[in-house]
């Protein structure tokens, strides 16, 4: 049996045409949603990733503002930059492209982001309404996940879910969301041993590790639902994900390419995070 195809392109476009309705319609109530881009340094990958959001933004008719820094920006002028943002009106999202220069603390400058702009979900009342149940934002990638699982009609009540990598930004959130939507989890990382023996019983795995190729079809349940969350770039210059595509392929479900599966909903869920927030805004 080939696993069929969850296209991230595809619904990434459902998703996105549904965002500009509904920025549309607070556009003409005079509140056009709006999403602060800041990009420090000269990352390669990190220019691609906010290139794309800033052009998703213009075509769902949000108004986005990228702001770029050289490296060397001190912290002190980015928080300064966040603060404004804070406090300007037509601003209701604001990202900061992460990794951050070394002499910049991500995560302090996280928490200075007004947790209502959050859109990305990391700030820590973001990250903890999500562990008690609230609703705040949920980090874009999980969210995107959760819409994929959503999509193909998986009931994910008493289902074993195993989430491979434990990040704030991405393992983590998806464990919970998961774990929200009655799964059974189990959260697997670097010093998990006997990584197959847990991912044979899944009935979906989430592959977030950022490893080539590393789950293989000799480690895939037949029939379970594969997401793969990973972006690695071969020697040859090609992207590939953690999942060994054309051998899982073979055994799973359902599963999504890279690219062209999960990256696509990630920016969809930033652009539907970011009209969330002015709508709130808006009242
Ligand atoms: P991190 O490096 O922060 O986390 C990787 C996780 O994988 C860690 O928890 C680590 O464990 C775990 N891990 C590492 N090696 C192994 C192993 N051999 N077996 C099991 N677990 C292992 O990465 P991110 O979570 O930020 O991203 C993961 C991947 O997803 C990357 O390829 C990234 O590029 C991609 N990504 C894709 C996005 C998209 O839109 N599609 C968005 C965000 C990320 P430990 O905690 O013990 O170190």
């Amino acid at each position: 049996m080939t696993a069929q195809l969850i296209d991230g392109v595809a619904l990434a476009r459902q998703w996105r045409a549904r965002v500009a309705e509904r920025a549309a319609a607070l556009a003409a109530r005079g509140h056009r949603p709006g999403l602060a881009v800041i990009l420090v340094g000269d990352d390669p990958a990190s220019q691609v990733y906010v290139r794309n959001k800033v052009k998703a933004c213009g075509e769902a008719g949000i108004h986005s503002v990228l702001e770029t820094y050289p490296a060397s920006l001190t912290q002190d002028e980015l928080l300064a930059r966040i603060a404004a943002l804070n406090a300007d009106p037509t601003i209701h999202g604001i990202l900061v492209q992460l990794p951050l220069p070394p002499h910049i603390d991500a995560q302090r400058v996280i928490e200075a982001i007004a947790p209502a702009k959050d859109v990305d979900g990391f700030h820590v009342a973001n990250a903890g309404a999500l562990l008690v149940g609230q609703r705040g934002y949920w980090p874009c990638t999980p969210y995107g996940c959760m819409k994929m699982l959503e999509h193909i009609g998986i009931e994910l009540r008493g289902k074993h879910a195993v989430v491979i990598g434990r990040s704030n930004i991405v393992g983590k959130p998806m464990a919970l969301l998961l774990l929200q939507a009655n799964a059974t989890v189990t959260i697997c990382h670097s010093a998990t041993a006997n990584l197959a023996h847990h991912t044979r019983q899944a009935d979906v795995i989430v592959a977030a590790v950022g490893r080539p190729r590393m789950l293989t079809a000799d480690m895939v349940k037949p029939g379970a639902v594969v997401l793969d969350v990973g972006i690695n770039r071969l020697p040859d210059g090609k992207l590939c994900g953690d999942v060994d595509f054309d051998a899982v392929r073979e055994v799973a479900g359902w599963i999504t390419p890279v690219p062209g599966g999960v990256g696509p909903m990630t920016i969809a869920m930033l652009l539907l995070n970011t009209v969330e927030a002015a709508e709130r805004a808006a009242g």
